[in-house]
């Protein structure tokens, strides 16, 4: 996979030279190439910035320097296609899902802001060409599109075949497609048995594949009906089985009339 970051601070994106992403990178499974914007200004004082039009606080990314970047970026290889992904507080949230899916592209262009973020006419412009994609890396607001750059990468990148180690571990991840969709994985634990007088749960030592299994789908039900109740509520109870069913009533939750699962109004009233 190709990835291309322009940005003002190519310095910010160094961790990508670190752990699984650098790894990866030096295998030859990733090709990062960071550019610094600035480059494709023509000023003395390399100028991206401009005051708003309609006035108000702060600065707006000018079109021209983004405009030659991208043009150059993405004219660089005539026989492909980049999706071109703009982290801004105001895209689309950024998901497990979405991860997914850009990990099966083969090149990616981030165009990482500051300031205001980027005159709209890029974005517009590109669009009209590209497959191009705003993405918020969640509600609340950075002061740029680099650490969201990383965030990004990091999770798509360990879904590329031969990443991480073991392949299946990110099928059990918290969000990932299938059994654990809608989902939090439950908690984990390593050696030694006793630490400060804690043990481990007994069925973890028990070797029995099936009870473990269902352990840690029930600890699922348990950390996502308590930590993040709306992936339960929005869910598709096809997907549960008569288990599921009864750790959920057991937490408290019933289905309601559209079948999908609610806290119980008994519980909710105490
Ligand atoms: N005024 C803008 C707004 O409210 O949407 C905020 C601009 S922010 C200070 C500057 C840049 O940081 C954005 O253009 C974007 O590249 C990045 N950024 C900030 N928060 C982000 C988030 N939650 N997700 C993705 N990118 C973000």
């Amino acid at each position: 996979m190709r990835l291309d970051v322009v940005t003002i601070f190519p310095e910010y994106l160094a961790p990508l030279n670190v752990s699984l992403v650098g790894k990866a990178a030096a295998r030859g499974q990733l090709d990062v190439r960071i550019h610094d914007l600035r480059g494709w200004t023509h000023d003395k004082h390399n100028t991206v910035d401009d005051t708003p039009y309609g006035g108000g606080p702060g600065m707006v990314m000018k079109p021209d320097p983004w405009g030659e970047a991208l043009d150059e970026i993405t004219g660089s290889d005539p026989d492909a296609e980049p999706v071109i992904v703009v982290p801004t507080p105001s895209g689309r949230p950024f998901t497990q899902e979405l991860a997914v899916e850009l990990s099966a592209k083969p090149w990616l262009v981030f165009t990482p802001a500051r300031y205001e973020g980027i005159d709209r006419r890029v974005i517009d412009e590109y669009a009209s060409r590209y497959d191009v994609r705003e993405v918020s890396i969640g509600d609340y607001v950075l002061a740029g599109g680099e650490a969201p750059v990383l965030v990004m990468v990091e999770a798509i990148a360990r879904l590329l075949p031969g990443v991480l180690g073991n392949a299946a571990s990110h099928q059990d991840d918290s969000f990932a497609p299938g059994p654990m969709a809608n989902l939090l994985e439950g908690p984990v634990y390593t050696k030694p048995p006793e630490w400060r007088g804690r043990g481990i749960p007994e069925v973890l030592l028990s070797g029995h594949h099936g009870k473990i299994a269902r352990w840690r789908r029930d600890e699922a039900f348990r950390r996502t009906t308590a930590n993040r109740p709306d992936l339960i509520e929005t869910a598709d109870p096809a997907a549960y089985d008569k288990k599921d069913r009864e750790i959920l009533s057991i937490l408290g939750w019933a289905p309601g009339p559209d079948g999908r699962f609610g806290r119980s109004p008994e519980v909710v009233e105490e």
